[in-house]
C-alpha cells in the first residue's frame, strides 16, 4: 500500500520507498529544552489519552541545523473533532486543510491530523458513498483545494511538501523518524520535494514560494528535480488564491531574510507572477531596483533588531514605481496632481489585488505613506507641526530617506527632517525660519477654490 502511494506520488514505478530510518535520543539533536512548553503539554496530552502525537515541519528541522524554531507543528492521529474534545483552548480553521489550533495566550501551537493521499478517491478506490470523497477535491487546474483525507504517519509523510519537512520527533522515546530520505538532505543541505515535482507544484503552486522562503531563510540549495519546473510552472501562482497569497507573501518578506528572499524570487521568475506592476519597471529602471534591495534590507535589519515592521510599507515600495508612472499618465491627461495621485492609487492597489490581497488596514496605510511624500516638501509651521504627530510620519520619513538615496533631488529635505527630529525646540524654530521661504504655496487652498467654482458652475447650470 506505502510503496504504491510512494510510486504514485514519485510517479515513476521504479523508483523505491526510502526505509524508515529511526535516530535514537543520542543521534540527533532535537531537545526538550530547545521545545515549547506548550507544545510538549499538546504532546503529551494527546499521547496519554491514546493517540499518537509528534512534533513535525520547521520545529524539528529548525532543531536538526542548529537553529531556533519559529514555531511547532504537530502530526498526531487523532481527528480535529477529537483534539477539540481534548483542549478547551482549540480552535478548528481552514477548510482546504482542516486544522486544530491550540491557543496558549499569544502562542499558537498547531496539530493537523495525519493526511493520506487524495488519489485513492480520485481513482474512485473508495465506495461512491465514502466521505473521503468530499474531503479531496482538485480544481480544474488540478490544484488540491480540499486535502482532508486522514491516514497514518507512514502516508503522512509523503504528502508533506519538502523532505526536511516530514520528520517526526516522538517526546514518548525521544526518537526521530525518517522515511523520505529528509536527514540526508539536511546533510546535504539541500531543498528536496517529495514525489515528482511537476504533480507536487501543480496539487499546490504555493510550493514553489515555500521552497524560495526556506532555501532562503536557512541557506539550502534547492534540489536540481526540485528547481527544474519553477520557472515555467511559477504562472500557476494565479489560480491561488489572493488572501492566501497575502499570508505567503508576509511569510516571504517578514521572516528576516526579506532581500535574500526577493533575489531568489526574480532569479526563479516567480516575482513577476506575484508584483507583475514592479518587475514591469525592474528592467528598465536600475534605480528602483536599488530602491526596493535597500528597503528589504533595512526591513530585515529592523527585524534582527526587534523592530516593528509593518507589509503596508514594503507594498508602498513596491508599487511606488507603477504609482508614479500611473500619476504621469493622469496628469498629461488634465487631473490635477492630487486628484492623479488619489486615482492612480487606487487603480494601482485594486490591481495587485487581483494577485495579492491586501487587506484594506494596510492599504490605508499605503496611501498614507505616499500622500505624506508630497506634504513632506511644505516646510511650513503649521504643517511641519501636523506631521510631526501624524501615526505615519515616521513610516512616511523613512520611505523618503529611501528614495533619497537614489534621488539626489531629495537629499537635502531628507536631511532637513533627519535634522528637525533631532534638535531641541529652540533648533527648530529657527530651522523653520530659515526654509519658510522655500516651501509650496498652499495646493490645498488651490484645490478647494476650485471644487467652489465647480460647484457654483454646476450649481449655476442647475445640476
Ligand atoms: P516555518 O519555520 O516557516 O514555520 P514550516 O515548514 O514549519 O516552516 P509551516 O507553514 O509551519 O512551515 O508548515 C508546517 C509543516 O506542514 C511543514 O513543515 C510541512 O511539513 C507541512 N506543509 C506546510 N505547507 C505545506 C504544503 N503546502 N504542502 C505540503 N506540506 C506542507
Ligand atoms: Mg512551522
Amino acid at each position: 500500500m506505502l510503496k504504491n502511494l510512494w510510486s504514485k506520488l514519485t510517479g515513476s514505478r521504479t523508483v523505491e520507498q526510502p526505509k524508515c530510518v529511526v535516530l535514537t535520543r543520542d543521534q540527533h539533536s532535537v531537545s526538550r529544552k530547545k521545545m515549547s512548553n506548550n507544545a510538549l503539554k499538546v504532546l503529551h496530552r494527546l499521547n496519554s489519552s491514546g493517540y499518537q502525537a509528534f512534533l513535525v515541519g520547521g520545529g524539528v528541522r529548525d532543531m536538526l541545523l542548529g537553529l531556533s524554531p519559529k514555531d511547532f507543528d504537530i502530526a498526531t492521529d487523532a481527528t480535529p473533532e477529537e483534539v477539540a474534545g481534548l483542549f478547551k483552548n482549540c480552535r478548528l480553521v481552514g477548510r482546504r486543510f482542516r486544522l486544530a489550533h491550540i491557543l496558549f495566550g499569544r502562542e499558537i501551537i498547531e496539530v493537523a491530523t495525519f493526511r493520506a493521499s487524495h488519489h485513492d478517491t480520485q481513482d474512485n478506490k473508495q465506495p461512491s458513498h465514502s466521505n473521503k470523497i468530499e474531503k479531496s477535491k482538485v480544481s480544474a487546474e488540478g490544484l488540491l483545494v480540499r486535502d482532508n483525507v486522514y491516514g497514518s504517519l507512514e502516508e503522512d509523510a509523503v504528502r508533506r511538501d519538502f523532505t526536511i519537512n516530514a520528520l517526526y520527533y516522538c517526546a514518548k522515546d525521544f526518537t526521530v523518524r525518517d522515511s523520505v530520505g529528509g536527514i540526508d538532505d539536511l546533510n546535504r543541505r539541500q531543498l528536496r520535494l517529495i514525489g515528482d515535482p511537476v504533480e507536487r507544484y501543480t496539487e499546490d503552486p504555493v510550493r514553489i514560494l515555500r521552497a524560495i522562503r526556506l532555501s532562503a531563510k536557512l541557506d539550502l540549495t534547492i534540489e536540481t528535480k526540485t528547481a527544474a519546473p519553477i520557472r515555467t510552472m511559477s504562472e500557476m501562482l494565479e489560480h491561488v488564491s489572493p488572501a492566501r497569497l497575502w499570508d505567503e507573501c508576509n511569510k516571504l518578506f517578514l521572516a528576516g531574510h526579506a532581500h535574500q528572499t526577493w533575489h531568489v524570487l526574480l532569479d526563479y521568475q516567480v516575482a513577476a507572477h506575484l508584483f507583475p506592476q514592479t518587475t514591469q519597471f525592474l528592467k528598465t529602471n536600475s534605480d528602483y531596483q536599488q530602491f526596493i534591495a535597500r528597503a528589504l534590507k533595512s526591513t530585515d535589519k529592523r527585524i534582527s533588531q526587534q523592530q516593528p515592521v509593518t507589509p503596508a510599507f514594503l507594498f508602498a515600495v513596491f508599487l511606488w514605481q507603477a504609482l508614479q508612472s500611473q500619476t504621469e499618465k493622469l496628469q498629461s491627461r488634465g487631473f490635477s496632481s492630487y486628484d492623479a495621485g488619489q486615482k492612480a492609487a487606487e487603480k494601482i492597489i485594486e490591481l495587485q489585488r487581483n494577485t495579492i490581497a491586501i487587506p484594506k488596514r494596510f492599504s490605508i496605510v499605503m496611501r498614507e505613506i505616499w500622500n505624506l511624500q508630497y506634504r513632506l516638501h511644505n516646510r511650513r509651521k503649521k504643517n511641519v507641526d501636523s506631521l510631526i504627530q501624524h501615526p505615519r510620519f515616521r513610516a512616511a520619513y523613512d520611505f523618503l530617506c529611501l528614495r533619497a538615496n537614489e534621488d539626489s533631488t531629495l537629499a537635502e529635505l531628507a536631511k532637513w527632517w533627519t535634522d528637525f527630529q533631532e534638535v531641541h525646540s529652540e533648533k527648530r524654530q529657527e530651522m523653520l525660519r530659515q526654509v519658510s521661504g522655500n516651501s509650496p504655496k498652499k495646493k490645498r487652498f488651490n484645490r478647494r477654490k476650485k471644487y467652489q467654482n465647480k460647484t457654483s458652475h454646476k450649481n449655476r447650470s442647475g445640476q
